[in-house]
């Protein structure tokens, strides 16, 4: 289960995720869309979101809440088993 980001606004989510790339929960293909895979079709925002295996955020501003695919930013994290 993935923890919940906060950010003040869209910028400030690209400003720690600058790569714009995001992980396919389904398939694993890295795509330059948060929420529709390229290869497999899925959708982030579709019946199943994410499965968990997505990223959830929520923009302070808005009060408004995301469910996407994982920021590739991250996916190199859990690789080198940083926490
Ligand atoms: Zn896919």
């Amino acid at each position: 289960m993935c923890k919940q980001d906060e950010f003040n606004s869209e910028r400030d989510f690209f400003k720690k995720y600058p790569s714009r790339f995001y992980i396919c929960s389904n398939c694993g293909y890295m795509n330059p869309s948060k929420y529709t895979c390229q290869k497999c079709g899925w959708r982030a925002d579709g019946l199943f979101k994410t499965m968990d295996r997505g990223y959830r955020y929520k923009i302070l501003t808005t009060g408004k809440e995301y469910e996407i695919f994982k920021p590739i930013e991250l996916e190199k994290g859990e690789n080198n088993g940083i926490k």
